[in-house]
């Protein structure tokens, strides 16, 4: 069983260069995931200049007892306070951590560089903190319990602040800060927009009462969510099975994975490869994939063939057909995907046609039409889809039904599109 955690986290990302439009906040995004991961639900996230003020004021928004993760502004510079501005908001003064100063005193010898004030700072940590040594930098994570709350400051720098997440992680667990977890019932589905998925949804929301339920769109389509209601210590009885019934096949995963993930782990337990014939995802289909490591045991490779010549020579989709049909057709998305598997020397070919938009529709085909194509030992399918946003969002709502056509005919050996409608996807 999934499980969630009682705690509540925030997230303070401190940095002048993420309020001015040059660095985007990715270290919050991260540790969201990470946090997660761990049952632990995200409040909230700040994002603040590298200020003393701006810092106390954001601490001060935290609700009591909740964890409080920081990250930036602990560097050797003039600029990074963050750990001055944490002391002084909790009214405890800096103290010189021994073990740090001994390990940045090292690191400067061997640098040949002299053990300066910049690189004293960085062993000064606000007194009720811990350190845990930088296997990268110089700055240490801080932790400990300030104020009610339990505080984790991370460097700015992502690289630093992912090597020592697994540190934090197991204070985090070795204290025991955590708190009692509360069981999470987890669908990822694709094919499914939010509000067919809400219909769907509705009549369990009447059945099982007191759980608090979530739904949000992701990169492959919606995930919908249920915490057990306060105080229990297991999802209701049947809850699980009938939001299995209601969602059916299009729920791919039940924990935290991503769909290319899922797929790859099924071609790679059958002993089989895929390879993938884009137009209009222009790669993004083979760029998803090979976002997972280890996706050469199962990825053949792909060939991006936009223009219809290319379609032609490459994929030895005829000529004719191409006349006759046109490049966004079932014709053309089956004869792609079998010149593909062929050409790639693949067990299974995906193919991608389509008009993204926001030009290119006419009556016939208008924008958002998506033929997907799939050719294995057992046939060449093609299914088309319509899908209702914009350019970006089309390409990356195609790669996902692509995968998940795959997914499917993996499990059952049929045609993938044969009862697959797409619900209106928005
Ligand atoms: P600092 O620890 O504040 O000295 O940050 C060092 C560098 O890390 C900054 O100059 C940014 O390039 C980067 N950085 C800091 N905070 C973040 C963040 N929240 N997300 C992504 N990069 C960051
Ligand atoms: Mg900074």
């Amino acid at each position: 069983m999934n499980m969630t955690r009682l705690i509540e986290a925030r997230l303070i990302a401190v940095g002048d260069e993420l309020l001015n439009g040059r660095t985007l906040d990715a270290n919050s995004h991260e540790i969201e995931q990470r946090l997660v991961r761990r049952g632990v639900t995200v409040g909230g996230v700040t994002v603040v200049p590298d200020r003393a003020a701006a810092i106390a004021a954001a601490l001060d928004a935290t609700p009591a007892s909740c964890l409080v993760v920081m990250t930036g502004g602990l560097g050797p510079t003039p600029d990074d306070l963050t750990a001055e501005a944490v002391a002084a908001w909790a009214e405890v003064p800096l103290r010189e951590e021994e073990a740090i100063a001994a390990i940045l005193r090292a690191r400067c010898e061997a640098r040949g560089r002299p053990y300066g004030p910049n690189m004293v700072k960085q062993g000064m940590l606000p007194s009720g903190l811990a350190a845990l040594p930088n296997p990268e930098g110089s700055a240490p994570a801080m932790v400990g319990d300030l104020r009610g709350r339990t505080l984790v400051l991370l460097p700015g720098v992502p690289s630093e602040m992912r090597v020592l997440w697994p540190l934090v992680d197991a204070w985090l667990d070795e204290s025991g800060r955590l708190g009692p977890a509360r069981p999470v019932l987890l669908r990822r589905t694709t094919r499914l927009s939010e509000p067919v998925l809400d219909r769907l949804t509705a009549p369990l929301l009447r059945e099982f009462p007191g759980c608090t339920w979530s739904w949000w769109l992701t990169r492959w389509g919606v995930d919908a969510q249920a915490l057990a209601p306060a105080g229990a210590d297991a999802m209701p009885g049947g809850l699980a099975a009938r939001l299995d019934e209601v969602l059916g096949d299009r729920v791919w995963a039940r924990e935290f994975v991503d769909l290319p993930a899922v797929v790859l782990s099924a071609l790679r337990g059958a002993g089989m490869t895929v390879a993938a014939a884009e137009s209009c995802t222009g790669g993004l289909l083979g760029a998803a994939l090979t976002d997972v490591p280890g996706a050469s045991d199962a990825y053949r490779g792909g060939i991006v063939a936009y223009a219809d010549d290319v379609k032609r020579d490459l994929l030895d989709v005829p000529e004719a057909l191409l006349q006759d049909h046109g490049a966004v057709s079932g014709e053309c998305a089956r004869a792609m995907a079998a010149g593909c598997r062929a050409r790639c020397r693949a067990d299974f070919a995906l193919s991608v046609t389509g008009v993204a938009g926001p030009g290119g529709g006419s009556e016939a085909k208008p924008v958002g039409t998506v033929w997907i194509g799939l050719a294995s030992a057992a046939g060449t399918f093609a299914g088309r889809t319509r899908f209702l946003a914009h350019r970006a969002r089309n390409r990356e709502l195609a790669v996902a039904v692509a995968l998940d056509a795959l997914r499917r005919h993996l499990a059952d050996g049929g045609d993938p599109f044969a009862n697959a409608e797409v619900d209106g996807w928005s």
